[in-house]
């Protein structure tokens, strides 16, 4: 069985090494004429991180990363809210990761490259057609247009995904939350412990989240600011690489005089800062049909805030190795991987856009405004209680069954 995989990102790749891995034939396709380490910091969760560990990329990981100690929560004065312990800290078996995207991709490119041979760079999906037994694929490489034949076509092409708007012709927008994020990378001294992802302020006001994400750096800091500009509604596109301007952030934080982090030094001291609107789809009633499904973005963009894009796309890839090598028939296969990832991964989606932790964080600013010295006069342990649950939902799963359940390796 020959899959073809569209899209060299986190879930293209990470399905490269799951196929490989199950011992079944993979080519991937990029539309990027050279993929290079593109993008700022994202955390990988445990589940994520057990996946990668059993592909063979735990010690790659460890060498990059900085193993996430806390999500810690503050008000816009850096008060600390809530402070919850990640990964091995919160009882999983496998650490929760904050690594450079540009990074992880490249060791992910590496490993694909060694077992599995080269990804076809500047190959571009453009069309496909299907009957029962294989799918015609266009492709365009330079001026040339290729139509090749596959048993499986996987769209991994990220939150612009081509192979969902074959999918899905009549149109399924981008819907904009009218909260713009600014992102990028600075040096600077170490923030709290050095491995704490630390969220200041609140969505709907203003938010400055900032982690470390090298193991080889401890300098460099990952920072995202996030702004509300207008209602949500239909956006046109969503570029991870599109500029940003300091000028168009700086004005939002000038005035946070914060004790863990200068924060107007980070962002004047930041070389390329880059901007993305806070973007989702709705989720779909199918991702596929026959021998073609999506995976990672492509199948479920959602707002980039309980550190789920990457980690749920590398889910999505082993789910999908694990049922194509399971299953005779592929079009099966694929509506089992489906039956298995559609609905948690479309929870989710509607999970983020509710911002689920903004009410409590609203109710710190209406009862502190000035900021406070003890957590424990502003909110009630109930209230405290339910902003960690809302916080959990969106970015945890189950410690014990994630601990116990047997591997997805086949
Ligand atoms: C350049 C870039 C920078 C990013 N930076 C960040 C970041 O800083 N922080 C963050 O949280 N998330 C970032 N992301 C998104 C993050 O990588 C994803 O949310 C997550 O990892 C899920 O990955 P994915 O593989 O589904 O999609 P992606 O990582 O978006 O990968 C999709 C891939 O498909 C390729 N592609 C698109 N269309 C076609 C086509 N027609 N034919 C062939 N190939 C195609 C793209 O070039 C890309 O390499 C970035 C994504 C990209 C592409």
């Amino acid at each position: 069985m020959r899959t073809m995989v569209v899209g060299g990102g986190i879930g293209g790749l990470t399905t490269a090494l799951s196929l490989h891995a199950a011992g079944l034939e993979c080519v991937v396709v990029e539309a990027a004429s050279t993929l290079r380490p593109l993008g700022v910091g994202i955390n990988l969760q445990p589940h994520a991180v057990r996946e990668l560990t059993e592909l063979g990329l735990g010690g790659v990981l460890a060498g990059l990363a900085v193993e996430t100690s806390f999500m810690t929560f503050a008000d816009r004065h850096g008060n600390i809210i809530l402070a919850l312990p990640r990964g091995r800290g919160a009882g999983y078996r496998w650490p929760q990761y904050s690594i450079h995207r540009g990074e992880l991709q490249m060791a992910l490119l590496a490993a694909v490259e060694e077992r599995a041979g080269p990804v076809r760079t500047g190959v571009r999906f453009e069309g496909f057609a299907q009957d029962g037994d294989s799918v015609l694929v266009t492709l365009r490489q330079g001026g040339r247009v290729l139509r090749e034949r596959v048993d499986v076509l996987v769209g991994a092409d990220g939150v612009q995904s081509s192979v969902r708007a074959r999918l899905w012709p009549t149109g399924d927008p981008l819907l904009w939350s009218g909260i713009r994020m600014w992102r990028g990378l600075a040096l600077a001294d170490q923030v709290l412990d050095g491995a704490t992802v630390l969220l200041g302020g609140s969505n709907l006001a203003g938010k400055f989240v900032t982690y470390h994400i090298s193991a080889n750096n401890p300098r460099l800091l990952n920072w995202v600011a996030e702004v509300k500009e207008t209602e949500p509604g239909p956006v046109r596109e969503a570029d991870w690489s599109r500029a940003g301007r300091l000028s168009d952030v700086l004005p939002h934080f000038e005035s946070w005089k914060y004790p863990h982090v200068d924060i107007p030094a980070v962002l004047a001291g930041t070389r390329r800062i880059l901007e993305y609107p806070m973007a989702d789809r709705d989720p779909l009633p199918r991702w596929g049909e026959g021998r073609v499904t999506l995976l990672g973005d492509a199948a479920h963009p959602m707002y980039p805030i309980g550190s789920n894009g990457g980690s749920q796309a590398v889910l999505d890839a082993r789910v999908l190795a694990r049922c194509l090598a399971t299953h005779t028939d592929p079009a099966a296969a694929l509506s089992a991987y489906e039956a298995e990832r559609r609905p948690p991964t479309s929870a989710l989606v509607l999970a983020h856009r509710a911002l689920p932790i903004e009410e409590t964080i609203r109710l710190v600013t209406e009862r502190a405004p000035e900021g406070f010295t003890d957590i424990g006069e502003v909110l009630t342990a109930a209230e405290l209680a339910a902003m960690a649950d809302a916080q959990r939902r969106i970015s945890d799963a189950d410690v014990r069954a994630l601990n116990e359940r047997e591997s997805w390796s086949v």
